[in-house]
């Protein structure tokens, strides 16, 4: 059985008190075993990561970046290898899994652009003779806390954003998932990272709460569901930690009658099933503003989710495949039974869905709900699955009120060529991120990602200028030099200095 090790100093490093299995989805067949870490490893990472980060703070920030042109050729190099590893664990098809690597690449790209990212702000002549300027320094060790569904794109955006910036990087990914994160700390290794700046320690919520209580971590991002995200968020600040902590979502795709329906199917079927639905951008909420609309969406939607193939991630052919593992099926199969129990008409029925020659594989057909109400509870929480539920809508009004109102508020889309109708849409909306005909609108690596409400906890979102802030802190300095021939007035020093 393959053993996947904490990967710590730049060394693999077994630690095996504790083991968890790591599953192939499409087989539903255990692969290979993660040791899960305790306090005492996370300490070996610490006392390494404390080594390494004075000198690459020192290290002019166009040498950090020449680390990220590195790596980032080493990626492209290493793709395939990458996305077969990921979809091998993950489950999802390798076309997507590449997606997932060239996403979190994308960031990287940023990275590579840190010198210009991390200028600060001068004024020349604030006083008489005095000059004022900032200056973005790093925090010192970050950690990572990230979730099984992005296995290499979140890794990246953040150990990406604060490697740049001068940091340590301490990365706990998700234990269902741990291959690929590995591999990416031994790329970044190769690229000509210095030992300890990123080091993967694996585990569940002994190393997340290690973590969490560790007095030299200054910074903590997490991913993953919103109770978890809750308890990061509130045990890490107040341990004084500075902490953003992304949740789970619900999100919504409205369409209004002069939508292109065609197109809409197109994107949803995409969105919702996309990845077996285990995204934290997918569309498992459409909602037709009118029943002519919804009929008509339903018409062609049926067809369209009919002929979906569901396959294993090797596939070439197949839109989707297996979920994480047999307890998430289960959930997402509970949630099926629940949304009918609760008044919902099933209109497919994804439950029992076994692939010949794979049937110990976790699969679950495309499903789709017409009548879903906003009181459902099945409407409320996230399935995180192939599950498509159509809510439908009387009037505008209620369209922008249902995702403003859901408790989650990640992303959101809306379908129409009536701009004046987006404009208003988008302005009103009480959603992080919002499409207009783009159904899954995570933002480009140069903008920000983060949710509202229940999606996020913390006020400062993912990679881009955020990131960079996120994982830097400003430094003010206020310098006068005199000439020394200024005749001293003792008195003034005892009066708060004015610009007045
Ligand atoms: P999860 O919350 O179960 O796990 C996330 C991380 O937290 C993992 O590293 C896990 O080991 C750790 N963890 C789990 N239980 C813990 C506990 N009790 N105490 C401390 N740490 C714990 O999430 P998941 O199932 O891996 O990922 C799916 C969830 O992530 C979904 O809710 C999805 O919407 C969300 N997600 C959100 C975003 C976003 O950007 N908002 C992106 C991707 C995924």
């Amino acid at each position: 059985m393959r053993s996947i090790e904490h990967f710590i100093n730049g060394q693999s490093v077994a630690d095996a008190k504790r083991l968890s299995d790591v599953w192939n989805p499409s087989q539903g067949e255990v692969q290979a075993q993660v040791g899960l870490g305790t306090a005492a490893t996370l300490q070996r990472a610490v006392d390494a990561a404390l080594a390494a980060q004075p000198a690459w703070a020192a290290t002019n920030p166009q040498r950090r970046a020449r680390v990220m042109f590195k790596f980032k050729e080493l990626i492209e190099t290493n793709m395939d290898q990458l996305a077969e590893l990921l979809a091998s664990e993950h489950g999802k098809v390798v076309a997507d899994a590449k997606g997932d690597v060239q996403r979190g690449l994308e960031v990287i790209e940023y990275a590579c652009s840190i010198p210009q990212a991390l200028k600060g702000e001068y004024t020349q002549g604030a006083g008489p003779g005095i000059d004022v300027y900032s200056m973005r320094q790093p925090l010192g060790i970050g950690a990572g806390i990230t979730p099984f569904n992005f296995p290499a794109m979140i890794p990246m955006w953040m150990f990406g954003m604060a490697i740049a910036c001068g940091n340590a990087f301490i990365l706990k990914p998700s234990e269902r998932d741990p291959s690929v994160p590995v591999r990416l700390a031994e790329l970044m290794q190769e690229a000509g990272l210095p030992d300890g700046l990123l080091n993967v320690v694996h585990g569940d919520k002994e190393m997340v709460d290690a973590i969490l209580d560790h007095p030299d971590i200054a910074g903590i991002s997490f991913v993953g569901s919103s109770d978890i995200a809750q308890y990061i968020y509130s045990r890490g600040t107040a341990n004084g930690k500075r902490v953003q902590a992304f949740g789970g979502a619900k999100n919504h795709g409205i369409v209004l009658p002069d939508a292109d329906l065609d197109q809409v199917v197109n994107d949803l079927t995409g969105a919702a099933f996309g990845s077996a639905g285990e995204r934290c951008m997918a569309l498992p909420v459409v909602v037709p503003v009118g029943d002519d609309t919804a009929a008509a969406l339903r018409e062609k939607l049926v067809p369209a989710i009919e002929k979906l193939r569901v396959g294993i991630s090797t596939d070439p052919e197949a839109h989707y495949g297996p979920v994480v593992n047999e307890a998430h099926k289960q959930r997402v199969e509970n949630y099926i039974q629940m949304c009918v129990d609760e008044g919902g008409e099933l209109v497919v029925d994804g439950r029992g869905f076994m692939l010949q020659g794979h049937e110990k594989g976790f699969f679950v057909g495309p499903t789709l709900f017409d009548h879903v109400k906003p009181h459902f509870r099945s409407y409320k929480e996230e399935i995180f699955g192939p599950v498509l539920q159509i809510v439908r809508a009387d009037t505008f009004e209620e369209a922008v009120r249902l995702p403003s109102e859901h408790e989650y508020g990640n992303g959101v889309a809306i379908f129409t060529r009536n701009g004046h109708a987006a404009r208003e849409f988008v302005s009103r909306v009480n959603v992080g991120m919002v499409g207009v005909n783009v159904p899954i609108p995570v933002p480009v690596s140069y903008h920000s990602f983060g949710g509202w409400k229940r999606s996020g906890f913390g006020d400062i979102g993912q990679y881009g200028q955020e990131g960079m802030r996120f994982w830097t802190r400003t430094k003010v300095v206020t310098q006068r030099w005199p000439d020394g021939t200024a005749a001293g007035d003792h008195k003034e020093a005892f009066i708060i200095p004015t610009m007045g």
